[in-house]
């Protein structure tokens, strides 16, 4: 039995950020907390946000690349000394995640650990979650509607914190906070995208209204994602963009598969800090490889949506498009070394997604997946 959530409140469009007053207002929030980055900042659109807010807004610009235990604690601690009632979370999957894990300690006891949902955590996280308007600046994670926040703990751990009540209550899409994205981070995001559309449609689980928006996000990422890189100014390309991403978080919850199960625990290193969707773009082929005969007609069907001639190879497909996006051709040109591999192939079996691949994956078959992909 399938069981079929969609999902929540979702602004989309240019001009989109201006209905955030009245957004938190439905919510019964006066005194908002924006958790965002320093890069969000330095590009002005964390004032852009202030600008159509009422009063002064605080600020809590500390999320780092791959949000942490460390910054969810610093967050709450401003949120607590601004006397904050919710959150406007602004940046990429990191201050979206980041910002989750805030609304979550804000009226749940700590330790975060518990609600860690490999270690049971789910059925503790309660609807009293702070209320949360999500607006993201990437196009790409898709967090904006997911149900989930990844956060790394203070033993390096790279979990999922997962529950219905941790969806953010509005999601304001605003493709004008993309246009100066720069091209390398429109790519890698845009290729999470495009992952998480492919991933999601690939997963046996039972989920027909899921598959039809990750076939449709997957097509539109692939016709509009070099367009978006080529030209950061182009509007219709990065409307698209974002709703392919927008897409890929409304489907992901049919659950992800082994490109997400390897990400993650890379995501978790300290050094090399690696993006996710770089990541996930150079390990995909590998994944659609090892994952060719478990699928019934999925790759030709997506082919079919993503413009490929008939009887091309999905998996070369995304090597040639990695290829003309610039991205590094294997884990090891990003900086992976041999010697994490035993400990990332255990993070991956224990990885939340890894239950949804298509074919079985254990941690022989995670070892011939992370050296195809380191290359
Ligand atoms: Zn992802």
């Amino acid at each position: 039995m399938a069981l079929i959530n969609y999902l929540t409140k979702i602004q989309f469009d240019f001009g989109a950020v201006e209905t955030l007053p009245d957004e938190l207002k439905a919510l019964g929030v006066s005194r908002p907390l924006i958790v965002t980055d320093a890069g969000i900042v330095a590009a002005g659109l964390a004032a852009r946000v202030k600008d159509c807010l009422p009063g002064v807004t605080p600020v809590f610009d500390g999320t780092p690349p791959n949000p942490t235990e460390e910054a969810v604690e610093a967050a709450l601690a401003v949120y607590r000394e601004a006397g904050c009632d919710g959150i406007v979370a602004l940046g990429g999957g990191s201050s979206i995640d980041l910002a989750k894990g805030v609304a979550l300690l804000a009226t749940h006891d700590g330790p975060l650990e518990q609600y860690a949902v490999i270690l049971g955590g789910m059925p503790k996280i309660t609807p009293a979650v702070a209320p949360l308007i999500a607006v993201p600046t990437t196009a790409g994670t898709g967090s904006e509607v997911g149900r989930g926040a990844l956060i790394t703990l203070r033993d390096g751990r790279k979990l999922g914190f997962i529950a219905p009540s941790m969806i953010p209550k509005v999601a304001v899409c605003d493709p004008e906070l993309t246009l100066g994205l720069p091209a390398g981070l429109t790519a890698a995001t845009g290729m999470d995208a495009l992952t998480h559309c492919i991933e999601t449609f690939i997963s046996p689980r039972d989920n027909a209204v899921a598959d039809a928006i990750a076939i449709d996000g997957a097509g539109r990422a692939m016709k509009w994602i070099e367009k978006a890189v080529a030209d950061g100014a182009d509007r219709d390309a990065r409307w698209n963009m974002m709703m392919a991403s927008l897409q890929g978080g409304l489907t992901f919850q049919k659950g992800l598969g082994a490109v997400h199960g390897m990400s993650h625990p890379l995501g978790g290193l300290k050094d090399p800090v690696l993006h996710h969707g770089t990541l996930n773009a150079v390990i995909l082929p590998a994944v659609l490889r090892y994952n060719a005969g478990h699928v019934g007609d999925k790759y030709e069907r997506l082919a079919a949506a993503m413009g490929l001639p008939a009887g091309a190879d999905l998996a070369e497909a995304i090597e040639a498009l990695n290829q003309r996006l610039g991205m590094p051709a294997n884990l090891r040109a990003m900086g992976v070394i041999d010697a994490v591999i035993p400990r990332m192939v255990e993070g991956a079996v224990a990885d939340h997604s890894t239950a949804s691949n298509p074919r079985p994956v254990d941690a022989a078959g995670y070892e011939a997946l992370f050296a195809a992909a380191m290359g």
